[in-house]
């Protein structure tokens, strides 16, 4: 599989957005797949394996955070949710459940097949057992947990390396603030302004310009994600 000729599963019970979406989407070359609800996605996900599922939120059968649940239990396949506009909460919620990444209702079709795009290559990367990350002058070696910027190695304390592996590892995908607390201080109920001074810490470090990062990226209220 490469990025291009992927197959989409979208889900999603309103009959005109599901129309765009197929419209969308086939005007990109990906083939479609569609399921109106939960339990047409779950039997699509058993019997045809797509390789990235495009998942609205509101169904009319199952509350989306527990299909995502659903869903993990089958298949590591991408899901980007599509959610309503100041469905916060439950973007987060989504995102901890397992989902890889969310689009925002109403989208344009551009920062829709960027964000497929986006979760496509991630898995191909994990697929791969990439165990490193590079992207312009920052590279990041996972194994012998070395970070350099340019020619320079970047010295980092273990804990803003722990932060910068879990997005490494994640790379392109959003870790919410308490995946990160989770993973990084093996607790959820940090305060997350914690967390936002050990993320300035890192950008003083691997970013060229830390007040204009290109690297770790906020995704504002939910989290961060490193591209
Ligand atoms: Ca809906």
């Amino acid at each position: 599989m490469t990025t291009d000729d992927a197959t989409i599963l979208i889900v999603e019970d309103e009959p005109p957005i599901r129309r765009l979406l197929r419209a969308t989407l086939a005007a990109h070359d990906y083939r479609t797949l569609e399921a109106e609800t939960g339990a047409q996605a779950l039997a699509a996900l058993r019997h045809h394996k797509p390789d990235l599922v495009l998942l609205d939120l509101g169904l009319p059968d199952i509350d989306g955070q527990a299909l995502i649940g659903r869903i993990r239990e089958l298949s590591p396949v991408p899901i980007v949710v599509l959610s309503s506009r100041g469905e916060e909460t439950a973007k987060v919620a989504a995102l901890d459940a397992g989902a890889d990444d969310y689009v925002t209702k109403p989208f344009g079709a551009a920062e829709l097949m960027a964000r497929l795009r986006t979760a496509l290559r991630h898995r191909l990367a994990q697929q791969g057992a990439e165990r490193g990350f590079t992207s312009d002058d920052l590279s990041i070696d996972l194994v012998r947990r070395v970070v350099r910027r340019g020619s320079e190695d970047v010295k980092l304390s273990p804990k803003e390396y722990d932060l910068l592996e879990q997005l490494a590892i994640h790379a392109g995908k959003v870790l919410t603030h308490k995946h990160l607390l989770r993973e990084v201080w093996r607790n959820e109920s940090v305060d997350p302004q914690y967390l936002r001074v050990y993320v300035r810490q890192l950008r003083q470090k691997v970013e060229a310009d830390p007040s204009a990062p290109r690297h770790v990226l906020t995704e504002p209220g939910v989290g961060y994600r490193l591209v």
